[in-house]
């Protein structure tokens, strides 16, 4: 079976325990961590390799020469300012921006094979759409982690209300991953059946149906809430950069909602943004146009519009 390079440029909360996950997963046959704190990346690496004896044969590296990631079949860039406590997301673009040009331009030297490009800094639709306008590559090869991890944290309140296994939930955050992102209820399903008849079915809860709005704004809200009590947030949305590798290396055609370029999907272009996509080997493969209901598609087209209106404040 094919194994591929990955490399994860920032290898702070977010990218150290990225590289761990993918360590864990057997998925690749070299990991290497990137950061501008050499020692970090470096002592990330010696950390991991010392359990290499436990997990299936992987090679990692670290330090703060961009040389190493030549060859990679998918770079994947956690590096950046995070997110302070009472910080919102956007908040962080400023700061972030001139960052990732920095990076984007030193990861441009060693690409010459085209690899896929995943953004997980954040505000990540902006520096996805950021890195995509700088690459030249095609749209399909520039990926962001998008509402990956908000959809799993919907998916986990579901679940724990239902009392059903998570796994068996579906449903989708799209839009944006942050503050106008939309919780697309009329795909919501449990065993097949729209939420509302699950209720029906499933009896529990005094109200016979579950509060939409409170779990939307959970949902919403929970990074704000965990960077209150630790600081950062890191193991969720490792698992999800993680299962999204999964896709890519796999060639698997999971659908995922990963942040891509818009081409008139709803109405919406040029502009990056999460909805039901197909992702394999060639990445962001196709996004979906579901059925979504009036209310979701005019939340979408507003996420888009506040998303537009950030990148054209930082020239994009
Ligand atoms: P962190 O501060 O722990 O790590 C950031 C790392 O980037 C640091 O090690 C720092 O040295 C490094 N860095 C800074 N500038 C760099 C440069 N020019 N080149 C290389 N490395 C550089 O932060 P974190 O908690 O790991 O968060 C990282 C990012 O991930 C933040 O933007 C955060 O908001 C984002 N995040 C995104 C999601 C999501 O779902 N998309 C979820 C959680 C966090």
């Amino acid at each position: 079976m094919f194994k591929g390079k990955v490399s994860i440029i920032g290898s702070g909360y977010v990218g150290a325990t990225t590289a761990y996950t993918i360590m864990l997963s057997g998925l690749v046959s070299e990991i290497v961590l990137i950061d501008i704190n050499r020692n970090k990346a470096e002592g990330d690496a010696m950390d991991l390799n010392h359990g290499i004896s436990f997990v299936s044969p992987v090679q990692i590296t670290g330090g703060d020469d961009y040389e190493l990631i030549r060859d990679s079949d998918l770079i994947i860039i956690t590096a950046g300012a995070a997110q302070k406590p009472g910080e919102t997301r956007t908040d962080l673009l400023k700061r972030n921006t001139a960052i990732f040009k920095n990076i984007v331009d030193k990861i441009l030297r060693y690409c010459d094979n085209e690899p896929i490009l995943m953004v997980v800094t954040n505000p990540v639709d902006i520096l996805t759409y950021v890195f995509y306008k700088l690459s030249n590559f095609p749209r399909e090869k520039v990926i962001g982690s998008g509402t990956v991890l908000d959809t799993a944290r919907l998916k986990y309140l579901i679940g724990e209300h239902t009392n059903i296994d998570t796994r068996n939930v579906h449903t989708y955050i799209i839009g944006e991953h942050g503050d106008t992102e939309v919780a697309a209820w009329s795909m919501t399903t449990i065993a097949g059946v729209r939420l509302e008849e699950y209720c029906r079915i499933c009896n529990r809860c005094d109200a016979k149906k579950i509060c939409k709005e409170d779990f939307y704004q959970q949902t919403k809200n929970s990074a704000y809430e965990i960077i209150q009590k630790k600081e950062a947030t890191y193991y969720a949305v490792a698992l999800a950069v993680r299962r999204i590798t999964e896709s890519l290396i796999g060639n698997e055609n999971s659908i995922l909602t990963v942040s891509s370029l818009m081409e008139g999907q709803y109405g919406i272009n040029d502009i990056c943004l999460s909805l039901p996509t197909i992702v394999n080997g060639k990445g962001a493969d196709k996004v979906l146009e579901l059925p979504f209901n009036d209310e979701e598609i005019d939340g979408l087209r507003k996420s888009a519009s506040t998303l537009k209106g950030l990148a054209a404040n930082i020239g994009f």
